[in-house]
């Protein structure tokens, strides 16, 4: 069995970020994924970023990988802002990232992680396993996909999540309920209507919401108003892009925080796709669902009931953070790990409470913030938990997990 210091499970923005890093300080580790494969297979093909251009950037240890960088070597148009930039542009410059700074990544799946001889065990489903004195799990949010309890007694044929969808033509032609108010649910109603599907949106909020687009300039003083950072811009963003001020928050704030802060909503760029163009029942909430010949049946209820039948539902009900939906962790090793609300508790550098195992990304939120959320997280953990990784990997053994 092969040993290095450090593996890194999972090969999306986090996992490459901290990849590069910590090439960049010479840390010896093993990178496991598919690069970008959420991007790739769980998103619709069509869709946009709702991040900025100039947000969309993955943090790197050196200067001159971002997304403006890319389209100047490849001579291709770049606006920073109210881009919005194409998924397939955003994988572009996702996979010469890699090629540039994460040449090694290994597309391998972690199958079982144990504590072990002072670190850490680890079995793939598709290579031999290795031990390491340090783990990384940067698995994004695929795995905490939400379907709501009256909809998931469904046939999978029948209802789906937002996530089990890259391609939506097998949907022309076909009636389908989008439920939610979020990004995801907006653009997947806005994408099948666009191509022929009798769509309807239900929503629990009273109102769809979309967001304001920013300035396309920012005049002299503009950087003083309204500070820019990767997450959004304003000076209540530079504070949900701070981690050390969200972690003065009490408890309770940061759980609510980390969730609502910049959703659930659409781009300013879905509006028109959406309003006046879209059935929308907003200010209702499915109530029971049951088949109904090759379709379903939705009880809906709001300020008035009614029935509804459609050919799918699609569930754009987000993500739910619990550690229990990991498939690689067990049991013993999960219950060491503190958690608050279902999420992680994590030091400022992303270390949990197994010493030498580490969270990024989203499922690091209450601790960390919203940026963990998005892309612009990697800029404010990235660079620091590859620090303290390697400081540990120069410390003395023994002080780690089993
Ligand atoms: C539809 C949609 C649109 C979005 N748009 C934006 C946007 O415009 N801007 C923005 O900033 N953010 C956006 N986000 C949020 C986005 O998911 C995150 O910003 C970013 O992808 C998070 O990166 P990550 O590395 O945490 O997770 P991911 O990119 O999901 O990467 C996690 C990786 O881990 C891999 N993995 C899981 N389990 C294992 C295992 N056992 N072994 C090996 N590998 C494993 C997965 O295959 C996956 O590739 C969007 C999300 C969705 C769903």
């Amino acid at each position: 069995m092969s040993t290095t210091e450090v593996l890194i499970v999972g090969a999306g923005a986090f996992g490459l970020s901290i990849s590069a890093h910590l090439r960049g300080l010479g840390v010896d580790h093993v990178i496991a994924g598919r690069p970008m494969d959420t991007w790739r297979a769980h998103v619709p093909v069509g869709m946009l970023m709702k991040s900025e251009p100039y947000g969309s950037a993955i943090a790197s240890p050196q200067r001159g990988y971002d997304v403006a960088a890319y389209c100047r070597l490849r001579r291709l148009d770049y606006v920073k802002r109210l881009g919005p930039l194409t998924l397939d542009r955003f994988l572009g410059y996702a996979d010469w990232y890699t090629e540039q700074l994460v040449p090694d990544v290994r597309d391998i799946t972690a199958a079982h992680l144990d504590a072990a001889d002072g670190g850490f065990r680890v079995a793939f489903a598709d290579a031999e396993p290795v031990t390491v004195r340090q783990v990384v799990i940067a698995t994004g949010v695929l795995p905490y996909a939400h379907i709501p309890a009256e909809l998931s007694g469904l046939a999978s044929d029948l209802v789906t999540h937002t996530s089990d969808h890259h391609h939506l033509d097998r949907f022309q032609g076909r009636r389908v309920a989008v439920i939610g108010a979020g990004q995801s649910a907006l653009e997947t109603a806005a994408l099948l209507h666009e191509q022929g599907t009798d769509v309807r949106i239900i929503a629990r909020t009273p109102a769809l919401h979309f967001t304001e687009p920013n300035p396309a300039e920012l005049g002299p003083f503009g950087h003083i108003k309204r500070p820019v950072t990767n997450l959004c811009e304003g000076w209540h963003c530079a504070f949900w892009y701070t981690p050390a001020a969200f972690r003065r928050l009490p408890e309770g704030m940061r759980i609510t925080k980390a969730r609502t802060v910049l959703g659930p909503s659409g781009s300013w760029w879905l509006r028109k796709r959406i309003e006046g163009v879209v059935d929308v029942l907003t200010g209702h909430q499915v109530r029971k669902a049951v088949p109904d010949g090759n379709g379903v049946q939705l009880l809906v209820e709001g300020p008035e009931q009614s029935v509804l039948t459609v050919d799918h539902v699609i569930a754009g009900t987000g993500y739910r953070i619990d550690l229990a939906r990991l498939p690689f962790l067990p049991e013993r090793l999960r219950a060491r790990i503190t958690t608050i609300n279902g999420y992680p508790e994590v030091s400022r550098v992303g270390e949990s409470s197994v010493p030498g195992l580490y969270f990024a990304g989203a499922p690091t939120a209450v601790s960390i913030g919203p940026s963990a959320r998005f892309i612009a997280g990697t800029h404010t953990i990235s660079a620091k938990l590859a620090e303290a990784v390697a400081r540990r990997s120069k410390a003395v053994p023994g002080r780690a997990a089993a």
